[in-house]
């Protein structure tokens, strides 16, 4: 077939274009090989009570160890989505994550928190129920330890089975987060059916918040909406003092970002204080 039509591409597809497909054609090879031997890894990144300032949990985040090269989930994971590698790498990404926070259980005990981010194409999946619980009651975790985070976009995909999907998660008793709360196309009609336990609020915000009055106004917004419908709320890409006791002093929960701690291997997570100083004082 590719013979039969290769004068056609020539025709039709520059030598930049064919060098591109090219490239992509390898990557996609070495992220088989990859799924294949597992060379992913996860690092975390700690979220802290901001009334406390006890340690929430940890979100582990992706990582891609090629050839010793550390590669971001932003190069990676939209074509592990293509090609539904994704499937296979989310299921390691459970497991992995699943078996830390049981071996973390001495050092942080059962309230800790581990958040998982699920693609869309792992979330429309049958699989993911049957994987999770399976892993859940292999490692003896708490559901309740677990958080899923999906974003807007996930949500809105497939109106029915994301109500039955969360239903489901519910009945197992894990938490669900909406991941870049903001970004999306959120509709407040949607937030009134779908349970969910914890917004996180998108990093481009925070960021913004001290400059921008119109990302402020996004931010108490988000914070309010959390309150009167009983969400906790994260902030997510703290980065500054100031950024920390604006978010403190307009009822924000918990933080999350590089102000606290830059994503991290699991020894020194584990190092992390489960009691920390970065609690609203006064
Ligand atoms: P996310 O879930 O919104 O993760 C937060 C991202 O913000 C992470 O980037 C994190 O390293 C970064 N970050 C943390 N603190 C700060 C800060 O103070 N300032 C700024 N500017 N950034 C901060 P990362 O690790 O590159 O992950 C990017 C995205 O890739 C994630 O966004 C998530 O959507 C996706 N991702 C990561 N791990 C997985 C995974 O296991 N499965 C799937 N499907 N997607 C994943
Ligand atoms: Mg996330
Ligand atoms: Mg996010
Ligand atoms: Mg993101």
């Amino acid at each position: 077939e590719a013979k039969r039509n290769g004068r056609q591409q020539f025709r039709f597809f520059s030598p930049e274009m064919n060098k591109r497909a090219h490239a992509r054609l390898i990557m996609e090879e070495n992220l088989r090989s990859a799924t294949e031997r597992e060379d992913f890894r996860l690092v975390y990144q700690p979220q802290v009570y901001l009334d406390s300032g006890k340690l929430r949990g940890f979100e582990a985040l992706l990582r891609w160890d090629r050839q010793g090269e550390e590669i971001l989930p932003g190069d990676f994971v939209p074509l592990l989505e293509e090609t539904r590698l994704i499937n296979r790498v989310g299921q390691w990404v459970m497991r992995k994550g699943i078996r830390q926070c049981h071996d973390w259980k001495s050092l942080f005990g059962e309230e800790l928190i581990l958040s998982l981010n699920v693609s869309p194409v792992q979330f429309i999946s049958d699989s993911l129920l049957n994987n999770l619980s399976q892993l859940l009651r292999e490692q003896d975790l708490k559901p309740g330890q677990l958080e899923l985070e999906v974003t807007e976009g996930t949500l809105m995909q497939d109106l029915d089975h994301s109500c039955a999907m969360l239903e489901k998660l519910r009945q197992l008793g894990v938490r669900v987060a909406i991941d870049d709360f903001g970004t999306g196309y959120s509709s407040l009609a949607y937030l009134r059916h779908f349970e969910i336990d914890t917004l996180k609020i998108d990093h481009l915000f925070i960021s913004n918040m001290l400059v921008s009055p119109r990302d402020a106004a996004v931010v108490s917004t988000i914070l309010e909406l959390g309150r009167n419908l009983g969400m906790e709320v994260i902030a997510e890409g703290v980065e500054s003092m100031a950024q920390r006791d604006w978010l403190i002093e307009h009822g924000c929960q918990i933080m999350q970002g590089y102000l606290v701690s830059p994503v991290v291997g699991p020894e020194l997570a584990g190092g992390f204080p489960r009691q920390t100083d970065w609690a609203a004082k006064g």
